[in-house]
């Protein structure tokens, strides 16, 4: 089927206040239709501190609305580029934790066997550990991680499987090659100074904000490029990396972060990489009373998709690619 059949519902027919909340006001698929699976994680069972990113799926959702379709830099719509639909919400029970990685895990590993990529909204972050585990087929792949923490520990309450320390446990399972992990904007006061010796022996690049504000975006992202190569890479965007006077609503703020302006350019300098999937995690609502978070991580998400499927490319030709007309007109 053409990308004909997978584009937004059309603003000139259904306005963006009505139709049914799916991400981007795309249909609702099953990841054997589609090159790109959009899919909803609703979890926050792996959360030590601030729950409530259960309820990002949903509004991230909702205030997908407001995402049109063309990228006003590169001129492109990613829904012309490629087939692209909401899979829905994998199905959880909140209160089996072990039972939820496991669900997600076979969730992910039927979106590779579908050949799509995943493109997926947490959710905390433990989620990532599960898919990681569902789409790494081929030996270990590349990270980049913008995020204002590590989450490398080795364990909080005795438990070794949360939001703090599945980049470790995803190491050592041999989803991710440690040196083709970067870590950007990291931050905050720790618990212990020796909190990133695992990540620096383990050979991850962690670039602190601090540098990050000293080079800017373009030299660090130049790094983050050659560190992963064109080998497969998964991209994992935590919103806490954003300064929290933009992202407020998340379980774990810490100041001094990224602008969003900062995190458009930095998902936009992706383009290129050899991108297995990606996903956008912490959004939560309960602390995010103006639902400005969720639309920051809507429209994070749509950049996200443009950088997946070739929408940000340099050699994109708006003209050459006329694409699906609509009546949309906001
Ligand atoms: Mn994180
Ligand atoms: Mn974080």
């Amino acid at each position: 089927m053409s990308t004909a059949d997978f584009q937004p519902l059309d603003s000139g027919r259904v306005p963006r206040f009505a139709g049914p909340s799916t991400f981007m006001r795309l249909p609702m698929v099953r990841p054997e239709q589609v090159d790109i699976a959009l899919v909803g994680i609703p979890f926050d069972s792996g959360t030590t501190n601030r729950p409530g990113a259960r309820h990002g799926p949903r509004e991230v959702r909702n205030q997908s609305s407001l995402v049109r379709r063309v990228h006003h830099v590169s001129g492109a719509s990613p829904f012309d580029l490629a087939r692209v639909g909401d899979c829905g919400d994998v199905p959880l029970s909140p209160l089996d934790l072990n039972g939820s990685l496991e669900t997600i895990s076979s969730f992910f590993a039927g979106v590779r066997q579908a050949g799509a990529k995943p493109l997926s909204v947490g959710g905390d972050h433990l989620v990532t550990l599960p898919i990681l585990r569902g789409i790494v087929a081929d030996g270990p792949v590349g990270l980049i991680q913008i995020d204002a923490h590590s989450d490398t520990y080795d364990e909080f309450f005795g438990n070794r499987y949360n939001h703090g320390t599945l980049f470790r446990r995803a190491v050592e399972e041999g989803l991710l090659d440690p040196k083709r992990i970067v870590q950007i904007g990291i931050r905050g006061s720790i618990s212990d100074a020796r909190n990133y010796d695992f990540a620096r022996e383990a050979g991850i690049r962690i670039i602190f904000i601090e540098e990050f504000v000293a080079r800017g975006v373009e030299s660090v992202m130049a790094e983050a490029r050659s560190i992963v190569g064109q080998s497969p890479t998964y991209i994992s965007f935590d919103i806490d990396a954003l300064d929290p006077s933009f992202a407020p609503g998340t379980g774990t703020p810490e100041i001094g972060g990224l602008t969003t302006r900062e995190a458009q350019q930095m998902i936009r300098a992706l383009s290129g990489l050899n991108i297995v999937g990606a996903d956008l995690v912490e959004v939560s609502p309960p602390f995010d009373p103006s639902g400005m978070t969720a639309l920051t991580g809507a429209t994070l998400l749509f950049e996200l998709l443009c950088v997946m499927v070739g929408a940000q490319a340099p050699w994109y030709s708006a003209a050459e690619n006329p694409g699906v007309t609509t009546s949309d007109s906001d």
